[in-house]
């Protein structure tokens, strides 16, 4: 598929039969095919994890991405090490593993002709998680949105604040919810997409704060994680909880939209605020 870069491509070759088990219906699906369906399982329409660079090919017009910020990176404030060894250590690796900078990719591009600023989370670097340097990112994303008026679009795909980091991650709540929030100001039009799984403090921040909140199918959005609430609250809580369609149920997102029609649904909902 043309979403796909030509490394990614090289780096597929010869390891062809390769199975992806679903995590929500465990069948086996081909490397190839789960792939070429966007990562989204053919048999159950789970959503699963997919590259920052991807969504970029998947949501943005050819050649119109430019990235922005690349140089921040994460800065090891506390010296943290724990018996698996030192946050640097493991960014470092991250970084080397992911070829990003941090956990979220930032730029802006095209969709469907419109400009827009963007912030795009990616799984893969310490579990999408937000630190000082991810919500510098988007902070100064949502600060471009504001001194060019265009709309800003933040994909979340993340664990929650970066423990390494402590209360300065915790920090980055506040500081991203303040640059979304200067949006109003000018009526720049915030869209919140949330995918598999958008959690602790990313969902307690900008991840809810969308003028629309769009969710992909079965994605695990919450605050606290299951387990803490029916020990805290004493009750059994129902099995669809936390999942996009309960949210959607009552009323926390907007929309529940396919991958494959993700570019299509925003290019539409930004062309009202066009209007
Ligand atoms: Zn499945």
């Amino acid at each position: 598929m043309a979403w796909f870069s030509k490394s990614e491509e090289k780096q597929k070759s010869g390891r062809e039969n390769l199975w992806i088990k679903c995590k929500q219906c465990y069948s086996h699906i081909y490397e190839n095919e789960w792939k070429k369906n966007l990562n989204v399982c053919p048999n159950c329409n789970f959503h699963g994890s997919i590259k920052s660079w991807d969504r970029v090919e998947l949501i943005f017009d050819k050649n119109t991405f430019k990235e922005l910020f690349a140089n921040i990176s994460p800065v090891d404030s506390l010296k943290f090490v724990d018996l698996k060894g030192s946050y640097k250590d493991k960014f470092e690796a991250n970084k080397k593993k992911s070829g990003l900078s941090e956990a979220v990719l930032t730029g802006h591009g095209k969709i469907n002709g419109i400009k827009v600023a963007t912030a795009i989370m990616d799984f893969r670097f310490l579990g999408g998680s937000l630190g000082s340097a991810t919500g510098e990112k988007i902070l100064r994303a949502a600060n471009y949105a504001y001194q060019k008026n265009i709309p800003y679009i933040v994909f979340s795909e993340s664990g929650g604040a970066r423990m390494q980091e402590g209360v300065l991650s915790l920090m980055q709540m506040a500081k991203t919810c303040n640059g979304i929030a200067k949006l109003n100001k000018k009526n720049i039009p915030y869209i919140s997409v949330l995918a598999n799984p958008t959690t602790g403090g990313v969902t307690a921040s900008y991840a809810m704060m969308g003028d629309i909140n769009i969710a992909e199918p079965f994605a695990v959005i919450g605050f606290a994680g299951r387990r803490v609430i029916e020990q805290t609250i004493g009750e059994k809580l129902p099995a669809d909880f936390q999942t996009a369609e309960y949210l959607l149920k009552h009323g926390f997102v907007d929309s529940i939209v396919n991958r494959k029609d993700l570019k299509h649904f925003i290019s539409n909902v930004l062309s009202y605020y066009n209007r």
